[in-house]
């Protein structure tokens, strides 16, 4: 039986602005029957990035572009619910970038089986991509050492989140900002942040030199523009600065002022590189089995923010970009 399903396809490319509706259409389409080697998948999860603005955008080079009319592109957890595949058998659960569609077919390639003791939504965020771009960041291009000063901005967010458990478990000294009272509080009381800068609540700069009196030793960058910028104001000799995302700059055309306390790099022996986790994805396995032994170990928590309905996804991944979100965001189908 030939199965119809529903799927936000892209309507606009929003560059220059804000995301709208108008860049989503919600459409019907009837999927062939899944051939030889192929499997039908029912959607139960959709996952959420702020890089998917940047895929809406084609701003983004390291990802194929985005053309109008294609599925909106996003990772996913799915059902098989028929199977013409060896690998697969009805009932599995697996996850990859499935896109926002109620049902698809696929040939497998790019699936991968939810094998964990941990909730199957793990896999999208603290074992999925978000567990893994904290990991590899903070220990392949930050290289903290015990004792060292660790700052993350974009705390509170399902990386940020991850990345100060992480600094914490090296023995570093964790500082991190983000927006609001309650985040803030959850940070230090709930992830185990040394301290938290409210950057909506006063000077940023004032307060990294107050949390931070011998300077940073590894930044790890989620925000970009004038965060970045008092950031670098106060690095400590032979800092690591790591650039994962740059999310203030997501919503507007213009390019960021560039960052005017860069030249702290030179007189502070710094380096600054950015990142993308896909160039380690041999070893994502290897690391989340890492992830998953320390969450059994009660050192690493992390925190789900479940939406309900497939009609909601433009509106969820709105949340990104708003604040709303608290830790990774999800849709539940
Ligand atoms: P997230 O941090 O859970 O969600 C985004 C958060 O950004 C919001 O909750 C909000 O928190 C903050 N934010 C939004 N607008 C802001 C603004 N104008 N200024 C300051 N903060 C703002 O998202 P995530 O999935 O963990 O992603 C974090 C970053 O990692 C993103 O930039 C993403 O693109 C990047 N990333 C990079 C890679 C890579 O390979 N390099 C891979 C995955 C993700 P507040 O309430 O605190 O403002």
């Amino acid at each position: 039986m030939p199965v119809t399903t529903r799927q936000w396809l892209l309507n606009g490319h929003p560059r220059g602005r804000g995301i709208e509706d108008s860049d989503f259409k919600l459409a019907e389409t009837k999927l062939a029957e899944p051939g030889e080697g192929e499997v039908l998948l029912k959607t139960l999860y959709l996952g959420f990035d702020p890089a998917q603005k940047g895929w809406m955008e084609n701003i983004a080079d390291y990802v194929a572009p985005m053309a109008i009319g294609d599925v909106m592109r996003g990772s996913g957890i799915c059902e098989i619910v028929a199977s013409n595949h060896p690998k697969f058998a009805v009932g599995d659960l697996v996850f990859g970038s499935t896109g926002w569609t109620e049902y698809l077919v696929s040939d497998g390639k790019d699936l991968t089986k939810v094998e964990t003791d941990l909730s199957p939504t793990s896999v999208l965020s603290i074992l999925g991509t978000t567990g893994v771009t904290a990991w590899c960041g903070l220990f392949k291009v930050g290289r903290p050492v015990s004792g060292d000063t660790v700052l993350v901005s974009g705390a509170a967010g399902a990386t940020g989140s991850i990345v100060g458990q992480l600094a914490k478990i090296a023995g570093c000294r964790v500082v991190g900002i983000a927006g609001g009272e309650d985040k803030c509080r959850w940070l230090v009381e709930e992830a185990g942040y040394d301290a938290a800068i409210d950057y909506k609540a006063g000077s940023v700069r004032a307060q990294i030199k107050q949390h931070c009196p011998r300077g940073v030793d590894v930044i790890f960058d989620n925000v970009g523009g004038s965060i970045l910028n008092d950031m670098l104001g106060e690095i400590a000799t032979g800092a690591r600065v790591v650039i994962c995302g740059g999310i203030s700059r997501y919503e507007t055309g213009s390019l960021p002022a560039g960052p005017q306390n860069y030249f702290n790099l030179v007189f502070r022996r710094g380096t600054m590189a950015g990142f993308i986790v896909l160039d380690w994805a041999s070893e994502f396995p290897a690391i989340r089995r890492r992830l998953e032994g320390f969450v059994k170990d009660g050192r690493l928590t992390w925190q789900e923010d479940i939406q309900h309905g497939f009609e909601n996804a433009p509106d969820t991944l709105q949340r990104l970009f708003s604040g709303k979100n608290r830790g990774k965001q999800l849709l539940k189908l």
